[in-house]
């Protein structure tokens, strides 16, 4: 595997595997990888000649310097992890390789970016946008994976693409979950014992949701989520959101169309979480 820190080497191998006329797929990262991402790569595998994948740490795209501080690094084990996977090349830039000078660019994306994710995460969209943007022109894949649980995420690249008309084909991906559930995050690995044994609550008040949506309001169900989320043990509902999987707009009730996706954010003691379920 091809492992670079600059962008000027990442081109001209990059160049050469197109000119032989290979395609290119590419899994951005934020590292700390586990199976869910590992999903992405083996699905890049199955459709290209060639898979790449990314690991930075992006600083624009925190709203929470805490976050950002805290968030897990595993660089060792994940070159290791995907040597043994068959990636062909990872791209691990420093900060003043991706930012030489700093960014101004805002995109508007109209409500995509100001409800759920953005509304509690201001200027965390405009950050993934312009590190997402900035990789497409280094790596110029044929195809890139991104994976459902950050639904909203996935949206609003789509609709980057789309907007700037960028040569490149969005393939969203299932999310991958533990045995009990909870969606497989790299931030799970924040998560004390006790915190672990309570993470399941989230997907299980997710299925419920499922349920619910057949025969009660949704404000009524939205409620019983707050409740049912607030009462654990150190866990604190940020928000439950029931939107139309395209607009992301609220919806009020179960349309014909099946149309409608669940998403939800819970802080556990001080880790964020986010699920979302198709209904
Ligand atoms: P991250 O490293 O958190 O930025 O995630 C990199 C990519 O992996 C994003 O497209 C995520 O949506 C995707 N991803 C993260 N967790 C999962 C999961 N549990 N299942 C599927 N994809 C995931």
């Amino acid at each position: 595997m091809k492992i670079f820190n600059k962008i000027r080497p990442t081109r001209v191998y990059l160049e050469s595997v197109s000119e032989s006329g290979k395609t290119i797929g590419f899994v951005p990262t934020m590292g700390a990888l586990h199976e869910g991402h590992l999903s992405l790569l083996k699905r890049s595998k199955q459709d290209n000649d060639i898979t790449t994948c990314s690991i930075f740490v992006n600083p624009i795209q925190f709203n929470n310097p805490e976050d950002l501080e805290k968030y897990p690094h595993t660089l060792k084990s994940d070159i290791k992890v995907l040597e043994s996977l068959g990636c062909d090349m990872v791209f691990v830039p420093s900060v003043e390789e991706i930012y030489p000078e700093p960014e101004t660019t805002v995109y508007d994306f109209g409500h995509l970016d100001k409800v759920m994710e953005g509304k509690y995460r201001h200027g965390h969209f405009n950050g993934v946008a312009i590190v997402v943007r900035r990789f497409f022109e280094i790596i110029r894949p044929n195809r890139a994976y991104f994976g459902e649980k950050d639904f909203q995420q996935l949206i609003i690249i789509q609709k980057m693409v789309e907007m700037l008309n960028l040569d490149v084909e969005v393939i969203p991906c299932p999310i991958l979950r533990e045995s009990d559930g909870l969606a497989m995050s790299s931030r799970n690995t924040r998560l004390t014992s006790r915190q672990r044994k309570v993470a399941p609550v989230i997907h299980k008040t997710l299925l419920n949701i499922k349920t619910k949506v057949r025969t009660k309001p949704f404000d009524e169900i939205k409620k019983w989520v707050k409740q049912n989320i607030n009462k654990q043990p150190e866990m604190k509902l940020e928000y439950i959101e029931i939107v139309d999987k395209q607009t992301l707009l609220p919806i009020s009730s179960l349309d014909e169309n099946k149309r409608c996706i669940a998403c939800i954010a819970v802080y556990l003691g001080e880790v964020r979480l986010i699920d979302n379920i198709k209904l």
